[in-house]
């Protein structure tokens, strides 16, 4: 890794940037109101146990505000204000216990309107994300190039921040292409010690966005660049979590969770992976500890995957082989071999 070394912010209970890890956070996906706030909650859990850090709400009116704010006083995981257009929203949010605020310098509006957001900030000693998009960059910057416009207009609420004394500042510089992502966010690392939260902006559907997005982000952080991620899909919550803890481990910068080795089955297998992950899967993401398990549908590489493995299965016609830590430790049926793996997952957790 080089040497960008960035600020430590407080964000709630959690630490984003310096030596604090990478964190991975989401964005809700549909408007807050009294009847989804409990199970708004229960799927804050979900989330925070697939390893997901903080949970950003769009909060476009003062109504909603309330909401976030009810909400952010029944859960311990970091919440994030996202306002756009309206400071008076921002600072109503800032009455109750979210951890983070973000602002969008191509529509929040002048000087004083930051000024008033900031003296709140100051007051409740809530961090704010100043986050810059192409989409909604200031109308006075909109014909440079897109990478050094997004530069620009960081700079430009940096330059407004610092003179009122806010040092407690995230940034994003996004894009929904990767070469723009990526040339924004490498000069501001380049020039600023604050720390930067990465995303590919509107990244599309599940397997193009996750492509475009490890395109995008995978380069940055493995040079150091980036203190926490968003990977923004067209699908929900969770797999913008999976993506981007699969993305976070792939960098080497996160060591958590379980990190699956499949194999993509052929005609020789004899034991279905496939059903057998489809099955596996949901409980697995929300294993919250580093480890490394091996499914595997035959014997041409099922024990030599298990070798590396925490936790391995694989099969030989009716009969499915565990192994933990490279030892075979147990021989089932099919139709035990579900409950038998979990057990021996749970024995390591
Ligand atoms: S492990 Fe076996 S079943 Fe799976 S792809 Fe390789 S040879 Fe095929």
């Amino acid at each position: 890794m080089n040497g960008y070394k960035t600020k430590k912010i407080r964000v709630g209970r959690l630490f984003i940037g310096g030596d604090a890890p990478l964190a991975v956070q989401t964005m809700w996906k549909l408007p807050l109101s009294a009847t989804v706030l409990d199970d708004c909650i229960t799927e804050l859990m979900t989330l925070e146990k697939m390893g997901c850090s903080l949970v950003r709400f769009s909060v476009p009116d003062m109504e909603s505000a309330e909401f976030l704010g009810r909400l952010a006083e029944r859960v311990s995981m970091p919440l994030v204000a996202d306002i756009h257009f309206d400071w008076r929203i921002a600072v109503r949010v800032m009455d109750f216990p979210v951890s983070k605020v973000r602002i969008n310098p191509g529509n929040i509006g002048s000087r004083d309107k930051v000024a008033n957001v900031v003296k709140k900030a100051l007051d409740k000693g809530i961090a704010i994300r100043v986050g810059v998009n192409t989409g909604s960059l200031p109308r006075n910057i909109r014909d440079m190039d897109r990478a050094e416009a997004l530069v620009t207009a960081a700079e430009e609420e940096l330059s407004i921040l610092e003179s009122l004394n806010f040092k407690d500042v995230i940034f994003s510089l996004k894009a929904s292409d990767i070469e723009t992502t990526v040339k924004a966010n490498r000069i501001f690392a380049s020039r600023h010690q604050y720390p930067l939260h990465l995303g590919l902006t509107e990244a599309g559907p599940l397997i193009p966005g996750t492509v475009k997005s490890t395109a995008a982000l995978l380069p940055l952080l493995r040079d150091g660049i980036g203190d926490t991620i968003r990977v923004s899909l067209s699908d929900d919550c969770r797999k913008e979590v999976l993506v981007g803890m699969e993305i976070a481990r792939a960098s080497g910068r996160l060591n958590m969770g379980v990190n699956i080795v499949s194999c993509p089955r052929c005609s020789r297998y004899s034991f279905d992976v496939m059903s057998f992950l489809k099955k596996a899967q949901d409980y697995l993401q929300t294993v919250n500890k580093p480890l490394t398990v091996a499914i595997m549908g035959c014997v041409v590489n099922g024990p030599g995957e298990a070798a590396h493995a925490d936790i391995a299965i694989s099969g030989v016609g009716k009969t499915i082989y565990i192994y933990k830590q490279g030892k075979k430790v147990q021989e089932v049926a099919e139709d035990e071999a579900f409950e038998a793996f979990i057990n021996h997952i749970e024995s390591l957790i």
